[in-house]
């Protein structure tokens, strides 16, 4: 895909931004998603601009900023294995059979735009490296 030097700069911005996001809506369906599955821990819903034939988030429901924010109590460290075993099994029911990314952005550097944690799944193409 070729840069997404808009999603950077937004990104940037919201760097320091903490607030209840747009995923808290998603949680809470005051704003519609395509929810692909939901337990009492966590949804999975389609990403609103693809990135890939299939791209999908995954987000925990306790609104956690950022991965580097995860803390070292077993709960969240157990809540982070179960966000990876949700993507790995919603990339398969989805039919990611050749494979996928799973990507978590953290921060300025890593070009986040909406601080409540999340994977990104992308599939149904075949990924580069390195990433941009
Ligand atoms: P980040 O850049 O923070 O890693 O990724 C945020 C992702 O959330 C982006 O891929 C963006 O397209 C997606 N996103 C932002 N707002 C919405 C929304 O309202 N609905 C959905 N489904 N995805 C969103």
């Amino acid at each position: 895909c070729p840069p997404r030097d808009g999603e950077v700069a937004k990104a940037q911005r919201a760097a320091g931004d903490h607030a209840p996001t747009i995923f808290s809506k998603i949680l809470a369906r005051t704003v519609p998603a395509t929810v692909l599955y939901e337990d009492e821990k966590c949804m999975a819903f389609r990403d609103v601009a693809p990135q890939a034939p299939v791209h999908f988030l995954v987000i925990p429901k306790q609104p956690i900023p950022r991965v580097s924010r995860v803390g070292p109590e077993d709960t969240e460290v157990s809540l982070l294995g179960h966000l990876l075993v949700v993507a790995s099994r919603t990339a398969r029911a989805e039919g990611l059979h050749d494979g996928y990314r799973v990507v978590i952005n953290d921060g300025k550097h890593g070009a986040q735009s909406v601080y409540h944690l999340h994977l990104h799944v992308l599939g149904g193409r075949q990924m580069g490296w390195p990433p941009g």
